[in-house]
């Protein structure tokens, strides 16, 4: 049977071109949203189109309960979970001193907690199987931090020290636990940008290039199909942080 994947955040940005390619490529794909209903329809539409199906389940991962849903609803359709992609985020600009704590538990809630979630969930059938993929969607911030996003880079940072810990502790159970860390993607989570902003970001970046989904997907590929790679954190930002 193909390989059954879940794709957390995956109506918008890098988890829906995720998706998308994994679909195509012939995997099971459970795509997880939260609001962008629409989106996720149009997905499911597109791939249908091209004879292709996907299953979508709402769910904030940001609460237990509902990474338990959709950790069961998965196993109710496809009976096991090869590879698991804690890929939902959101984003805040903000100075320090204007960090709420409401902003910080909504950040560290949605980034942080749910990849705890989603993974203690799904780890259950892993183990069972000595077999599994966990893929973390971290970011260069949380490598070298952002002034007005400490709550970000925390999350993020947060990310990649339980991608390292779990890496060692379930490697024995043969899953592999890495995290991307983007450097800036053109998707929603940039729209306040302006052409200025982005402009000057650009003439930072070796590259000169703003990165775009497909490179975050062919890294997404080239884990999923590595057997030797664990622990890691692979920063795919055009040269901008090396
Ligand atoms: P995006 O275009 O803003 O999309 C965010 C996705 O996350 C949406 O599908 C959204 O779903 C989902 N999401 C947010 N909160 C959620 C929740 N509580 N439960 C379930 N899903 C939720 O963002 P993106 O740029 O693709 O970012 C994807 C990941 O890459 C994030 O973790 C982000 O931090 C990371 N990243 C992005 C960049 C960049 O420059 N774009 C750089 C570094 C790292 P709904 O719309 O359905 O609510």
């Amino acid at each position: 049977m193909s390989k059954v994947v879940i794709i957390t955040g995956a109506s918008r940005g890098i988890g829906r071109e995720i998706a998308k390619k994994l679909a195509i490529k012939g995997y099971k794909v459970v795509a997880n949203y939260n609001k962008s209903e629409n989106e996720i329809n149009n997905l499911k539409k597109e791939l249908n189109e091209q004879g292709i199906d996907i299953e979508c389940i709402q769910g904030d991962v940001s609460k237990r309960e509902d990474t338990k849903k959709i950790i069961n609803f998965t196993l109710s359709k496809f009976n096991k979970i090869d590879i698991l992609i804690n890929n939902a985020g959101i984003y805040q600009f903000k100075e320090f001193t204007q960090i709420s704590d409401n902003d910080w538990d909504y950040m560290i809630n949605t980034n942080l907690n749910s990849v705890f979630y989603m993974t203690q969930e799904a780890c259950k059938d892993m183990i069972k199987n000595k077999n599994g993929c966990i893929i973390n969607m971290s970011s260069i911030w949380g490598l070298v931090g952002s002034s007005c996003e400490v709550h970000y880079s925390v999350s993020k940072a947060g990310i990649d020290a339980m991608t390292k810990a779990l890496a060692k502790e379930l490697g024995p159970s043969n899953i592999r636990v890495n995290s991307i860390a983007p450097g800036i993607i053109d998707t929603d989570m940039n729209k306040e940008l302006n052409s200025e902003d982005l402009k000057n970001i650009k003439e930072e970046i070796p590259l000169d290039r703003i990165g775009k989904v497909e490179d975050i997907e062919k890294c997404v590929e080239w884990l999923i199909e590595d057997k030797y790679t664990t622990g890691q954190i692979i920063s795919i930002n055009g040269g901008w942080v090396i």
